[in-house]
């Protein structure tokens, strides 16, 4: 079994709703999710669209490796109309990133873990504290809760409210 910790973004159209979809999709195909973080938005700066961008954390228990499991992953973003265009931070209705794969460190072209750009960014750190604090991120050798003391992305992040929440 290997404990892993996603992260889910997405701007495009109803988001929470594809976040609550999706999460059935990864429990019917993956395996078991443990955790999930609420839901937090970050004002969309640098991007070419002007719709907030939603963030969520997903602890996931799975019995495959992490090349099948990015497959996978993959496979649910293209089944929510996730288009692959060239070039960082485009729109998208869902992204599936892999944050840790138990506390491995994978190095190849397609699949690079823990995920290189976790530790600067807030969207990211925000939410994965919620759920797993104290996890140590492999290289860095420090926690996520140290991570995000010391990160200093400018971006606004902020939890969305209760009753705009969806359950889990
Ligand atoms: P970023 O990785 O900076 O968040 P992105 O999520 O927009 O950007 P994508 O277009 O979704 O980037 O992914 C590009 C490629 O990144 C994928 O095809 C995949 O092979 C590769 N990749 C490498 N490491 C990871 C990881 N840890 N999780 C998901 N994809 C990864
Ligand atoms: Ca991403
Ligand atoms: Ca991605």
């Amino acid at each position: 079994m290997n404990r892993v910790y996603l992260l889910f973004g997405g701007n495009i159209g109803d988001v929470p709703v594809t976040f609550k979809k999706a999460r059935e999709l990864v429990e019917k195909k993956a395996g078991k999710i443990c955790r999930v973080s609420p839901l937090y938005r970050t004002e969309p700066w640098g991007m070419e669209s002007n719709n907030f961008f939603y963030n969520q954390a997903v602890g996931l228990d799975t019995d495959y490796s992490a090349e099948t499991l990015l497959e996978k992953l993959q496979d649910i973003e293209t089944h929510f109309g996730r288009k692959r265009v060239a070039g960082k931070m485009t729109s998208r209705t869902l992204d599936i990133d892999i944050l840790f794969f138990n506390d491995e460190v994978i190095d190849t072209p397609r699949l690079q873990v823990p995920h290189p750009r976790m530790h600067s960014r807030r969207f990211t750190l925000l939410p994965l504290n919620d759920i797993a604090p104290g996890l140590k991120h492999p290289s860095k050798n420090k926690t996520v809760s140290q991570l995000l003391e010391e990160c200093d992305d400018p971006l606004g992040v902020f939890p969305m409210n209760d009753d705009e929440q969806t359950e889990s």
